[in-house]
């Protein structure tokens, strides 16, 4: 199967019927062999009808549905797990994409070699609350992830299937997809400028929380990623430093105590010397994160690990 189009869905039901027959047209136009796997992520409106409406009449659309609401990187998750098509291909239901960018994105990926293409809305049609602080996330996890994209979250974007299998997307993390691949491995990330539409049908679901949400996960992607395996490299340098810093302080407390009783002059109590306070602090503070060190390696030894390592095996059996 060539391309797998993974559209993930929540109460978008006036939406569905328009964004099926458009995909159905692209692709019937270029003759590829498809699939839709469209998620339902919990919706309350008449969406998961609609999906069954649709599969009944377009053999290549595939319906999943979620028992309540989980978000859009699990959704996008299980749709990748259960994605058949060489190129894999994600998708916002409410036609702010439009699928006509699909074969140039499939191209780009078979013949580019890229492993990712994310879309890159250049000319937004979405409020300016929405715009302006959107242009700060991209600068920030630009210069964090050291990947140059204009636009890490929108939401159509092409994958290579390998790519699909090797990553997590997890908790809220739809919105950090390109740094997970790159940390996978995964070092050809491309963008192409995709047309974009307001909103025709519904409301965003996206609300004020983004803005807070979305720096903390940019934190714990950079840091999976940087440190997942081996989180006593960063715990033990911090705490090592905060031990160091304890140990001299509490030594020169000592040393100096020592030195002037010796010559004979006026001395204070070790409890009013203020470095005493900063000894002890650091002392107990890099006992911590030593032992936070340790817990995360246990952690981490037990973690699964997915196929991330493996490129291509001479034998069949990859697992
Ligand atoms: N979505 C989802 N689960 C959620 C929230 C959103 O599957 O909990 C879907 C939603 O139906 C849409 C896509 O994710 O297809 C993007 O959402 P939205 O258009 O509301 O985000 P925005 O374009 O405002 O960033
Ligand atoms: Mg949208």
């Amino acid at each position: 199967m060539d391309i797998s189009i993974v559209v993930p869905l929540y109460n978008e039901e006036e939406s569905l019927p328009e964004l099926e027959a458009w995909i159905r047209r692209v692709m019937e136009a270029n003759n590829f062999s498809y699939e839709i796997v469209m998620v339902d992520d919990g919706s309350t409106d008449s969406s998961w009808r609609i999906v069954e409406e649709l599969a009944a009449k377009n053999p290549c659309v595939r319906g999943i549905k979620f028992r309540r609401n989980y978000g859009k990187s699990a959704g996008l998750h299980t749709a990748f797990e259960a994605a058949r098509g060489d190129v894999v291909i994600t998708m916002d239901a409410d036609l702010q994409d439009s699928p006509d960018e699909i074969p140039e994105l499939y191209r780009m990926i078979k013949e580019d070699g890229y492993d990712l293409v994310s879309g890159w809305k250049k000319k937004r049609y979405d409020p300016l609350s929405k715009t302006i602080p959107t242009k700060f996330y991209n600068a920030t996890t630009r210069w964090i992830t050291g990947i140059k994209l204009h636009d890490f979250n929108c939401g159509l974007k092409a994958y290579r299937k390998q790519v699909v299998k090797s990553i997590e997307v997890y908790g809220e993390m739809h919105r950090y997809i390109p740094p997970l691949a790159k940390w996978a491995g995964f070092k050809k990330i491309g963008e192409k400028v995709v047309q974009h539409q307001a909103r025709k049908y519904g409301v965003t679901k996206f609300g004020l929380m983004r803005f807070i949400n979305g720096p903390l996960d940019l934190l714990s992607v950079t840091f999976v990623g940087r440190f997942g395996k081996r989180p006593m490299h960063l715990f033990g340098t911090i705490g090592l430093v905060m031990f160091l810093v304890g140990v001299f302080s509490a030594l020169y407390i000592g040393l100096s105590k020592l030195y002037r009783l010796g010559q004979g002059m006026k001395t204070i109590l070790v409890t009013d010397n203020p470095y005493f306070y900063i000894a002890l602090t650091s002392i107990v503070l890099g006992t911590m994160l030593f032992l936070a060190g340790f817990l995360a390696e246990l952690i981490a030894r037990n973690a699964p690990n997915r196929n991330t390592y493996l490129i291509e095996t001479t034998t069949d059996d990859k697992d």
